[in-house]
């Protein structure tokens, strides 16, 4: 690999085998040749936010990886994923049996209408940052300045 970036991505499943779609996920980011999976953190069930009603649980997890790949490109392989995984094209936050975020592409701030980076709803979900919190706790977020564990404690303030 070239140059590499640290990655943290979020990966989640409220449908279908939800434990057995996140191994999957992670099973296919390993076998990526431009991807190393330096930690995975334990899975967390979660309610849904947002989205349609009358959805089931979600299982969270996060993941830390060494990528060369550009972000776009690594974007498109986490899609890759997704599909072989089986999510089909529904409505947005609706159910999904995977659904793979780049929460933080190392310090790179991005905003394109395909890609936002780090991902727009970082800061508010709690379901991406406990996970994140286990692996990455003084990460911080290049935006605010904030690590993940004073985002956590920043959410958990307001709730
Ligand atoms: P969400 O992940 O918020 O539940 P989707 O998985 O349906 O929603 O994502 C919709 C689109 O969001 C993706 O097709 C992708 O192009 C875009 N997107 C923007 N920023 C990111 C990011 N950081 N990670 C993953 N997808 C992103
Ligand atoms: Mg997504």
């Amino acid at each position: 690999m070239g140059e590499k970036t640290t990655v943290y991505v979020g990966v989640g499943s409220n449908l279908g085998p939800r434990e057995k779609c996140i191994d999957a996920a992670v099973t296919e980011l390993r076998a990526n040749p431009r991807i190393r999976v330096v930690a995975v953190s334990r899975v967390i069930e979660t309610e849904p936010v947002g989205g349609p009603p009358g959805q089931g649980l979600y299982l969270n997890a996060a993941a830390q990886i060494e990528t060369d790949l550009e972000p776009v490109a690594l974007l498109g392989a986490l899609k890759r994923i997704e599909r072989l995984i089986g999510r089909r094209e529904g409505p947005r936050w609706g159910p999904r049996p995977i659904d793979l975020d780049i929460l933080l592409f190392g310090p790179t701030v991005l905003e394109t209408p395909e890609l936002t980076l780090p991902h727009p709803r970082l800061r508010e979900r709690r379901f991406v940052l406990k996970p994140l919190s286990e692996i990455a706790p003084d990460v911080r977020d290049p935006v605010t300045g904030l690590s993940v564990r004073e985002l956590l404690a920043q959410l958990d303030k307001k709730a």
